[in-house]
């Protein structure tokens, strides 16, 4: 029997792949030429919507992001959104700020931050990486920003550094998240990335950090650990904790306007440009076609957008792992 697929409750929308910044293990700074969706075409997105996630490339490098915002605050009023930003153009990303905090007062920020101190320059190959990103932090928190995030991007470079940005966004009360950089079509554009840490090293800042998270009394920050044990499974075995649901409870839009079943799922649903609605897209057989091929040849993924829907679908899973290694700790 066919599974009735419901509209999507998560999405990443990559807005461009415009970028200033030289990661080393990304290739979308290299892209010159990339056509832009216009704002009007993202009046199509869903209302069930309940995270968006604005990416990029760098969004900020977009000039109409508020109006981006602005349409998303009306199509999807129930999202939280959270735009995230290399943070390398502090005094503009400032001054946008502004204006998109008058349209959406809670929305978040994720600074991506992959090292500590030159290690992020390295990683990043911007001088004073660091530096800019905490000026950035520190004018966001002057406009009174309270959902602020860093997130780090795991790599046998950065690995040992991984404990230490967390340390470094609790002190400045910031929360905390991170991923594994992963090879796709267009994941970090394309680039085939060989992510293999020390074992040990990788071990020990994962227990660090989930224990951290375990030890305080915020639900928020318990499902924090879970999604860190889910991502420390993934890098080790390259298998997800949960199933999830690419494709069907989530989507990735790419600066175009094609869709597919994830970041890493690289299937074309199609191109909302050519769809009168969202549902035309959404129901219609390319995004059919595209799940099929998730079911029967989709790699496995944990990422925020793929873990979140999943951590939502299987609540007694997450909390029987929180009460265990929350009374026992850790042990990795
Ligand atoms: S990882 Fe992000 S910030 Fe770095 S080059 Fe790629 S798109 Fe730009």
């Amino acid at each position: 029997m066919e599974t009735i697929v419901q509209k999507p409750i998560d999405c990443v929308l990559g807005i461009t792949y415009n970028c200033n910044s030289r990661c080393v293990m990304c290739d979308i700074w290299k892209i010159k030429e990339f056509p832009e969706l216009p704002v009007e075409e993202y009046k199509k997105l869903p209302s069930s919507l309940r995270d968006i996630n604005i990416s990029g490339g760098e969004p900020f490098l977009r000039t109409d992001i508020p109006e981006i915002v602005q349409i998303l605050k009306d199509t999807c009023p129930k999202a939280r959104i959270v735009i995230s930003t290399n943070g390398f153009t502090p005094a503009l990303i400032e001054r946008q700020m502004k204006k998109i905090l008058e349209i959406k007062p809670g929305i978040g920020i994720a600074i991506s931050v992959d090292g500590y101190g030159d290690m992020h320059e390295k990683i990043r190959g911007i001088p004073s990486a660091w530096d800019k990103n905490m000026d950035l932090v520190e004018r966001l928190q002057k406009l009174g920003m309270k959902n602020l995030r860093l997130a780090f991007t795991i790599l046998p470079e950065n690995v040992q550094d991984f404990g230490k940005v967390y340390d470094e966004a609790k002190k400045r009360g910031l929360q905390f998240t991170h991923a594994f950089a992963q090879s796709s079509e267009h994941y970090f554009g394309g680039i085939h990335v060989e992510n293999h840490p020390d074992i040990k090293v990788l071990q020990e800042q994962y227990s660090y950090v989930m224990n951290q998270e375990l030890k305080s009394w915020n639900l928020k920050r318990w499902v924090r650990a879970y999604f860190a044990y889910g991502l420390y499974r993934f890098s080790m075995e390259l298998k997800q904790v949960l199933t999830n649901d690419p494709g069907t409870k989530f989507f990735y839009l790419d600066p175009r306007g094609v869709m597919y079943p994830s970041v890493v799922h690289t299937y074309s649903m199609g191109n909302i440009q050519n769809h009168d609605t969202f549902d035309a897209l959404w129901y219609g057989t390319r995004a059919k076609d595209a799940r099929k091929k998730v079911e029967t040849e989709g790699v496995a993924a944990w990422m925020i957008c793929t873990a979140r829907t999943a951590i939502k679908r299987h609540p007694l899973k997450v909390a029987a792992w929180v009460f265990k290694n929350k009374i026992f700790g850790v042990t990795l």
